[in-house]
């Protein structure tokens, strides 16, 4: 089993990597339900993903409450929170602000696979709106009761786009949320690029279930991750 030192080390190997493939910049997190106890998860303290270290991992409770620790904690933790109480299959979650993503949550286009590796995304990604239940905010999610709205959005899928803010992404582990982060960035790119081309062809639902299987077998997991943690900056950690 994980032990929470292991876990601490992960989630800061996760915040280097997806900082170093542009998923993250100055914002966004990343968490991973605690390895002992499903009542609580491992986030960062208010800190860029860049410069993040095992000892800067906080401990809170699905309430979002930090666990006998004072530091600065994201002020959207309710992203995290709110997914793992909504669904005990979720143990870890990405929160980022991806600009490849972005128009896809302000227009009427939706994402869409159109590439083998975007698969994970699933076929329709929901995109939440903070105005509809909220009115004019500042965008940030940052009540519980927001959470809840933003998980309800997510549905039973991987992915859910947040309206001119970013997107949340969920996986039944670390590596996986990671990867479907750093693809699903990879497939805005790709089919805003496609798209001014003309009419795109997007991957069959059988088709991304068919790759899914490959994407997410071990194999092609721990090779995917040998190669993000060589180009990261890992400092030392
Ligand atoms: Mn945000």
């Amino acid at each position: 089993m994980t032990t929470v030192e292991e876990a601490r080390r992960q989630v800061a190997v996760a915040n280097r990597i997806l900082a170093r493939e542009d998923v993250v910049d100055a914002y966004g997190h990343v968490s991973m339900r605690h390895p002992g106890d499903p009542g609580r998860f491992l986030l960062a303290r208010s800190l860029s993903p860049a410069l993040v270290t095992p000892a800067d991992i906080m401990e809170f409770d699905l309430d979002c409450n930090p666990i006998d620790d004072d530091r600065r904690p994201y002020g959207e933790r309710p992203i995290h929170g709110a997914a793992y109480q909504a669904r005990p299959d979720v143990n870890a979650v990405v929160h980022n602000h991806s600009h490849a993503v972005i128009p896809f949550g302000v227009t009427d286009t939706p994402i869409r696979p159109l590439v083998h590796v975007g698969s994970g995304i699933g076929p329709e990604v929901p995109v939440w709106d903070i105005a509809d239940n909220f009115g004019d905010t500042n965008m940030l999610v940052l009540t519980m009761e927001q959470g809840h709205d933003l998980a309800k959005c997510l549905g039973s899928g991987r992915v859910a786009l947040m309206r001119g803010h970013g997107c949340v992404v969920v996986g039944p582990n670390l590596k996986e949320a990671v990867m479907v982060s750093i693809y699903l960035q990879v497939n805005a790119q790709l089919q805003i690029a496609a798209m001014r081309m003309g009419e795109v062809k997007y991957l069959s639902p059988e088709e991304e279930r068919l790759y899914q299987e490959i994407q997410f077998s071990p194999l092609s997991m721990d090779r995917a991750w040998e190669y993000f943690e060589e180009r990261a900056d890992l400092g030392g950690i």
